[in-house]
């Protein structure tokens, strides 16, 4: 596919160029009802995989909600395909070029796989995707509708890991994104 061999070749960000193990495209289904969208490759989980949460703690929570709350036809992605690390090699956000240089890879992905949900994973990716001036609550979530989609806010399944969150109410806002997920016409 020309869209995964141009992201695999790309340049783009030279520090992430340098310490990348590889590039991480979306991954899922190809029509999707639901797709996730998270920061980036985590250095022990997409980087390490190639695919993105997987192989590492918040991937494997995420995947669990996911089947756990009968969603079926999901994407997963991220602002940026490639794993940003600091100057000690441990995982960093990505800077705010960077996820503009990754930005056309994230808006042709989701042409193609066109969800009707976007699930943003944590307040960054809210906030590229929704703006800074939409509020980012998952306890009460406020979807943003945005043309063909809605936008949805949620926890970045790290957020859990670190004990922030509830396992038991992160489940729970899988279950709400479900039913809006088979509102909207599918799972
Ligand atoms: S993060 Fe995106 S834009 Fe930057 S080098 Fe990786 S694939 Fe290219």
């Amino acid at each position: 596919m020309e869209l995964r061999e141009a992201m695999r070749a790309c340049l783009r960000c030279p520090a992430l160029v340098r310490t990348r193990a590889c590039v991480v495209p979306g991954d899922g289904a190809a029509r999707a009802t639901v797709a996730f969208v998270g920061i980036a490759p985590g250095r022990f989980g997409g980087d390490r995989t190639g695919v993105p949460f997987s192989g590492d703690r918040s991937g494997d929570l995420l995947r669990r909600m996911i089947r756990e709350s009968g969603l079926r036809r999901v994407f997963i992605t991220n602002l940026v395909r490639c794993n940003p690390r600091d100057e000690l090699g441990r995982n960093r956000d990505p800077r705010g070029d960077e996820i503009a240089n990754c930005r056309d890879y994230l808006t042709a992905e989701l042409a193609i796989v066109r969800p009707r949900i976007v699930a943003c994973l944590g307040r960054m990716a809210w906030r590229e995707l929704a703006g800074k001036s939409a509020p980012f609550d998952p306890r009460n979530p406020i979807p943003v509708a945005a043309r063909s989609l809605v936008l949805y806010p949620m926890f970045h399944p790290g957020y859990a890991i670190r004990g922030a969150y509830s396992e038991r109410l992160y489940r729970g806002d899988f279950v709400r994104l479900a039913s809006l997920a088979a509102s909207a016409g599918g799972r």
